[in-house]
Formats: structure tokens, C-alpha cells, sequence
């Protein structure tokens, strides 16, 4: 189970599955709960009820939270159930006729409704006080900052827009808020997350606020200065192509932002692109990333991909591989393509046999630990900036600014063991293999 307890109050237990996002939004739950004087209890036999947050996604993350579910309500017997899987309640049900609610996706009200239900809260709402920046899940020095919700764009393969609705962003002087509030209980990175960053604000038709003394509008450009001002690392995630994504490079070789770019491609063979109906002309990348790493040689790209989309010939699929070899993606993620029940993808010709599936997975994740490999050798002799995320006996194990935390690779800083996590510093790197990088602390801090 994730999280620690405190000892007031009555005692939830929290599972959080799937997403950076699902994530964000359980962090929501837990800070509202605990300003309501209910305390987080680290084990299922402590708690007095358990909230699983779900992901329904993928049909393998469906199983998981049935899975997840059927544990808790072994191990605990009262679980409400909230996140994606919550819109298909018949199904939990089926599997799981006990749980005591289902909630969707952000329905942070009636979450907290049926808890209530099940637990009153405590008459005394100062038993607990709420810390500057809400209850977070990552470690302190860095935390997940939604933007927005939803989607305007409609992947054949995708049911997000369906779970999540149209994109609805918030407002850039609550966004920066948060970021403050962030800072100043002493984050050390953030990470902007949500659908589609580089969307951020059309359906607010980029509405303007003060901030700073500044005047902001609700725009990608704008929300990636501003965070600048912060003064501390900034990683950019789920970003599409758009033009307007090339002007957010100057602010990469500034120092402002890191220069990292997480940018779900998904594939690169025009046929399969425009079957998957994906967002952002796509044709000219290759050309843009050459322009975009002379502007910052640093450029970490990440991205996902998949493989055996209904319809992807040994043409197009081979069209990714040399499009992959090209581009030299730094980080990818491979999934096989898997039908999602609601996906319009589901309905296209030309299934990919599963054997055909399995062997272009392994290809692919051929090739791309060759591009990883690669490019991380060519970072040994180089003076990398890393943060520290853990520290033990043996040493501390940190990322650069090319590694985003849980999704990419880390930096081993054998025998360094006078570090705290969070700490930014110089290290230069001797050592490499296909995904880590190994190093010391250079001479002079930062
Ligand atoms: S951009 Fe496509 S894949 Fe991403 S959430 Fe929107 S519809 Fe789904």
C-alpha cells in the first residue's frame, strides 16, 4: 500500500494505481481527507477502510484493479473503489459485490462523500494540519503538477476522452499557485503532467491573470516561462509536436526549463498515424528534433510507441525502426497493441497476430536499447547536473535532467553517502550501460 500513516482520526488505507495523473488526483483525495481530520493508515489491517484508486485504461490495468480490489477486501472487507475503472461500476460489481462505492475518474466529492458514509468524520478538524502544499505521494523533493484534464483529441485507440471528458484546464494563476505552495515546502522538480500539455489552455481560450507582477496567459508558452521564474527543475510530459513547441526550446537552452521532452509519438509510419488519428502533423519531426537538439545539444526525448496497431504492415513497422535509428529517442516505452473495450481502433482491419505482436515488441526494444545505449556513452567525461532521489549505506542513486523519476533511467553515485535527497549536484560520469549512468560528485557544488 502507498503511504505512510498518522495517528489521529479515523484511518484510511490508500492504494493508487495506474498514471501520473491518477496519481495527482489521489493525492487531491488524501490532502481533502486530511483536512477533514481522517488519518492515512500504511497497512490494510490498521484501516479502517480501504480506497483504491483504479486505472482502466488497458484491459491488463483493468485486472489489475480487480486484483487490487479483491485484496483489499481480503485483507480489510470495506473498500470503496474510485479512478477510470470507476465508469464501469457493473463490472466491478460482477467481480466484486461487496465494495462499498464506485466513483469515476476526478470525482473527488463523491469519493469523499462515500467515505463519510462509511466512516463519519471526526468532530475535531484541527487534529490534523494540512502542510503548505497538500498531502503528496512522491518524495518531497519532487511532485506531479496537473494542468489540465480531458482531451480535445479523439486516438482511435484511446477511451480517455470518454473517462475524462473534453480538455478543461485550470486557470494559469491557480496552476502557478500550486507550483508556489510547491516550492516553498521545498520541491526541488516539478513535473507538468496531463493529456496534452501543449493544448494547455484553449478551452480557456487562453485567459490572461497577474501574476509576479506579470500578466500570464493560460498557454503552454507562457505556463513554461513562468515556471522558469521558479527557480528549480521543470520536466515537460505528454507534449505534442505543435509549431508552437519549437518556440519552448530557447527556454531549454536558457536553463529556465530542463531540456526534456516527453512526447508520446506512438509511431512514425504516416498509414498508421492517420489510422490511429493522432494530434500534431507529425511528418516534419525528424527535421524539427535535428533543429531542436543544435539549439540544445542536451535534448533528452521521451516517448512511447505502439506496436502492432490493427493494419501496421512489416513496412510500416520497419519505417519505425529507421525513423526510431534517426531520431535516436533517448527513453521509450513499447506496449503491443492491446483492444480497449470503447475504442474505436477496435473496428479497424487487419488485426496483427499476437506472435507478430511479440516478435515486433522485441525489435523494437532491440533497437532502442542500441539508441539508449548510445547516447548514454556519449554522456561518460561529461559533468551532469543530478538530483538525488536515495541515499544508503552503499551510496546515493540519483537522475539527470534527461531522467525523469519511475519512467527512466538513474545515476549511481557509488560510496557518496553525505547526500540527502533532493540535493542538486555536479557529478562527472565514468561509467554507462544501456539504460544508467554511473559517476562521482565533481569538485565544486552548485
Ligand atoms: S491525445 Fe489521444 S491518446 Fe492522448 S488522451 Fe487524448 S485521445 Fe487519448
Amino acid at each position: 500500500m502507498d503511504q505512510a500513516a498518522s495517528n489521529t482520526g479515523p484511518k484510511i488505507g490508500f492504494v493508487s494505481l495506474g498514471c501520473p495523473k491518477a496519481l495527482v488526483d489521489s493525492e487531491r483525495i488524501i490532502s481533502r481527507l486530511r483536512a477533514e481530520g481522517y488519518s492515512l493508515s500504511g497497512d490494510y489491517a490498521n484501516a479502517d477502510a480501504v480506497i483504491v484508486n483504479t486505472c482502466g485504461f488497458l484491459d491488463s490495468a483493468k485486472a489489475e484493479s480487480l486484483a487490487t480490489i479483491g485484496e483489499a477486501l481480503e485483507e480489510n472487507g470495506r473498500v470503496i473503489v474510485t479512478g477510470c475503472f470507476g465508469v464501469e461500476a457493473e463490472r466491478i460489481r460482477e467481480a466484486h459485490p461487496d465494495v462499498l462505492a464506485i466513483t469515476g475518474p476526478q470525482q473527488y466529492e463523491a469519493v469523499v462523500g462515500a467515505v463519510h458514509e462509511v466512516l463519519p468524520p471526526p468532530h475535531d478538524p484541527f487534529l490534523d494540519l494540512l502542510p503548505p502544499a497538500g498531502i503528496k505521494l512522491t518524495p518531497r523533493h519532487y511532485a506531479y503538477l496537473k494542468i489540465s484534464e480531458g482531451c480535445n483529441n479523439r486516438c482511435s485507440f484511446c477511451i480517455i476522452p470518454s473517462l475524462r471528458g473534453d480538455l478543461a484546464s485550470r486557470p494559469i494563476k491557480e496552476v502557478l499557485a500550486e507550483a508556489e505552495r510547491l516550492v516553498r515546502a521545498g520541491v526541488k522538480e516539478i513535473l507538468v503532467i496531463s493529456q496534452d500539455t501543449s493544448a494547455y489552455g484553449l478551452d480557456l481560450r487562453h485567459a490572461e491573470s497577474d501574476w509576479q507582477g506579470r500578466t500570464w496567459r493560460s498557454h503552454f508558452l507562457d505556463l513554461c516561462e513562468a515556471l522558469g521564474e521558479l527557480g528549480v527543475w521543470v520536466r515537460l510530459h505528454y507534449v505534442y509536436p505543435y509549431p508552437h513547441v519549437d518556440r519552448v526550446i530557447p527556454l531549454m537552452a536558457e536553463g529556465k526549463i530542463l531540456p526534456y521532452l516527453d512526447i508520446p509519438f506512438q509511431h512514425a509510419s504516416p498509414a498508421v498515424l492517420k489510422a490511429m488519428r493522432r494530434p500534431a502533423n507529425q511528418e516534419k519531426v525528424l527535421d524539427r528534433i535535428v533543429d531542436w537538439r543544435r539549439q540544445v545539444p542536451t535534448l533528452a526525448l521521451r516517448s512511447t510507441f505502439i506496436v502492432g496497431f490493427p493494419g501496421e504492415t512489416e513496412e510500416d513497422f520497419q519505417f519505425l525502426l529507421d525513423w526510431l535509428a534517426e531520431a535516436e529517442i533517448d527513453r521509450t516505452g513499447c506496449f503491443k497493441y492491446e483492444p480497449v473495450a470503447g475504442a474505436k481502433a477496435n473496428a479497424l482491419p487487419g488485426a496483427v497476430p499476437e506472435e507478430v505482436k511479440e516478435e515486433r515488441w522485441h525489435r523494437f526494444m532491440q533497437a532502442q536499447q542500441a539508441v539508449s545505449a548510445k547516447r548514454l556513452k556519449s554522456k561518460v567525461g561529461q559533468r551532469l547536473d543530478v538530483i538525488i532521489d536515495e541515499v544508503d549505506v552503499e551510496g546515493a542513486v540519483g537522475r539527470s535532467p534527461g531522467d525523469a523519476p519511475e519512467i527512466d533511467g538513474k545515476v549511481f553515485l557509488d560510496g557518496e553517502n553525505g547526500l540527502s535527497p533532493g540535493d542538486i549536484v555536479p557529478v562527472l560520469i565514468d561509467h554507462a550501460e544501456e539504460y544508467d549512468l554511473w559517476g562521482s560528485v565533481a569538485e565544486e557544488r552548485s
